[in-house]
């Protein structure tokens, strides 16, 4: 019988370069990795793909199938909803894939309390001076926006305790190469 596959939740806070991170160790086939397409009704951003980066939904649609028990957990993050979908993540891990959600605080708490094994990490910057270069370098979000990434930030920071394992992105190829090892140890003892 194949074993079911792990849950590893990836946090941190938004412009950290979790994306950047993950690039370098998703296709890694040691890792047996898939990565969980999250809902969300925030607008779609240039040069992002619906189905592939997020399921982009209606506010209705997402309530939908919140109510109905269709999502492993879900959050408000900043004036939009964010959610994973229970039944892509049951049938990946059945097919003994590692599921990786990259997800905030609020849903990894939610996430614990269902899969008390989650393999939690959070990412942090290397300073919040860092940190907020970042998210203004990205330039896609009015200054209000901006303004409240950074304190949802640190928000975020306070609850790193909840997490299994902290890693700094201060070369994101390093970080990766960190949570590679992380990640094995913990396929090693799910055997
Ligand atoms: P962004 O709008 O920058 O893509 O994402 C905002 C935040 O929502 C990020 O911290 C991201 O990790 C988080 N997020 C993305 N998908 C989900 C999800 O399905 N559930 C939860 N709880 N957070 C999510």
């Amino acid at each position: 019988m194949t074993k079911k596959g792990l849950l590893i939740v990836l946090s941190g806070p938004s412009g950290v370069g979790k994306g950047t991170i993950l690039k370098e160790f998703v296709n890694d086939p040691d890792l047996k990795l898939a990565y969980s397409v999250s809902m969300t009704t925030r607008k779609q951003r240039p040069g992002e793909v619906d189905g592939v980066n997020y399921h982009f939904v209606t506010r209705e649609e997402f309530e939908r199938a919140r109510d109905n028990g269709e999502l492993l957990e879900s959050a408000e993050f900043v004036g939009n909803y964010y959610g994973t979908p229970l039944k892509e993540v049951e049938k990946l891990r059945a097919e003994g894939r590692n599921v990786l959600l990259e997800i905030e605080v609020q849903g990894c708490q939610q996430v614990r309390e269902k899969v008390a094994d989650a393999l939690t990490i959070f990412i942090v910057p290397p300073s919040m001076e860092d940190l907020e270069k970042r998210i203004r370098g990205r330039n896609t979000e009015p200054e209000e926006i901006v303004q409240e990434r950074l304190a949802k930030a640190s928000k975020e920071m306070e609850l790193i305790s909840q997490y299994k394992y902290v890693v700094c992105n201060d070369d994101p190829k390093l970080a990766a190469d960190i949570i590679r090892v992380i990640i094995k140890r913990y396929m090693a003892a799910n055997v």
